[in-house]
């Protein structure tokens, strides 16, 4: 794979018209920031922008400036000259957003994960950058592109869900340089932060008392895991996106390195999430075993099989890795 320079990409990007803008299944801020982001700095530029996300944009993120263009897309495929897909590991996960691009003359892959292993034409990928949105700024900026408080906005949502409010390791000092510029552009950090991180559904802590309920600890503490049974997703009502960082919740223990989040989906698979606190233990290699993949220290992946079996496979699969008799 041949990673290409900026230069190359907004050339692409310079050069045509119809452009559709992707991003991955259950998405997260990184992704629906990143989409946003892009979009509107395309579409100052006097682009035909589409963007598409399999589930659309979702409910905790309706205040991104320019929501309202990012829809499910339609069943039957449409042309473009230029599709781009960000923060999306694997083409598979762009899901039916992907399928919905008929003749895409031209596919970039702009993407963070360094298990993507750099599927279209143009590939950018930076697997030291800790959001999606952290490259899409370097790009805007050395391109020129349009940028302005909304796309700033978008971005900061961007660099702050994927880097836990500037927290993750792979934060760094440009991180919040290019923090410190968006908000000259416009960031308001407190009312962003608050919409974030202070305005989740009564639901969502529900489900978090449930969780706790079924939460375990393995390995001398150093893996701690709960689950979410169908049942009890449907007794709560929620939604998909309830359950993001609730995982946090587990991470944040003295002492665990592993943290495990199970969730049965209808699909007779279920999907895992999983953190670690130790560059030490590799969690996408762990799940990259079970055809997942993501970050070294935040990564997941869907097992088929019902919650007691893929609990009982992937905590042993953890338990290979980390020394579990310690
Ligand atoms: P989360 O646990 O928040 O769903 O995902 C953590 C990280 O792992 C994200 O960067 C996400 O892209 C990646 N990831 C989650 N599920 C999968 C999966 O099924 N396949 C792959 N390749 N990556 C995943
Ligand atoms: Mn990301």
């Amino acid at each position: 794979m041949t990673q290409s320079t900026f230069a190359e990409i907004g050339g692409v990007l310079r050069a045509h018209q119809r452009i559709a803008v992707l991003g991955h299944v259950r998405p997260d801020g990184d992704a629906l920031g990143s989409q946003l982001a892009l979009a509107l700095s395309l579409q100052q530029l006097g682009k035909d922008v589409t963007v598409w996300n399999e589930d659309g944009l979702l409910e905790k993120y309706d205040f991104l400036p320019g929501g309202e263009r990012l829809t499910k897309p339609p069943g039957s495929p449409q042309d473009f000259d230029v599709a781009i897909a960000l923060d999306t590991a694997t083409q598979s996960r762009l899901g039916t957003a992907g399928e919905a691009v008929r003749s895409a003359r031209t596919w970039i892959n702009v993407d963070h994960h360094p298990s993507n292993p750099g599927y279209g034409d143009l590939v950018y990928i930076d697997p030291v950058s800790p959001a999606t949105g952290q490259i899409l700024f370097e790009l805007i900026q050395s391109e020129k592109f349009p940028m302005d408080a909304a796309i700033a906005e978008n971005l900061f949502v961007a660099i702050s869900t994927d880097t836990g409010s500037f927290q993750y390791p792979k934060t760094t000092a440009r991180t919040f340089e290019i923090g410190a510029e968006l908000l000259r552009w416009g960031v308001d950090v407190g009312r962003i932060s608050q919409l974030l991180y202070e305005n989740y559904p009564r639901r969502r802590t529900e489900l978090l008392r449930e969780l706790l309920g079924t939460m375990r600890f393995e390995a001398n503490g150093k893996i701690a895991c709960f689950g979410l049974s169908l049942k009890v997703a449907a007794d709560l009502k929620v939604k998909p996106e309830d359950n993001e960082g609730l995982i946090d919740h587990l991470r944040a223990i003295h002492g665990v390195i592993v943290a495990v989040f199970f969730e049965e989906l209808a699909d007779g698979k279920v999907r895992v999430s999983m953190r670690s606190k130790s560059e030490d233990v590799d969690v996408s290699a762990i799940c990259q075993k079970f055809g997942g993949g993501g970050h070294k220290l935040a990564a997941g992946t869907r097992v088929r099989g019902t919650l007691a079996e893929v609990e009982q496979k992937i905590l042993k699969a953890i338990c290979d890795v980390i020394d579990c008799n310690s």
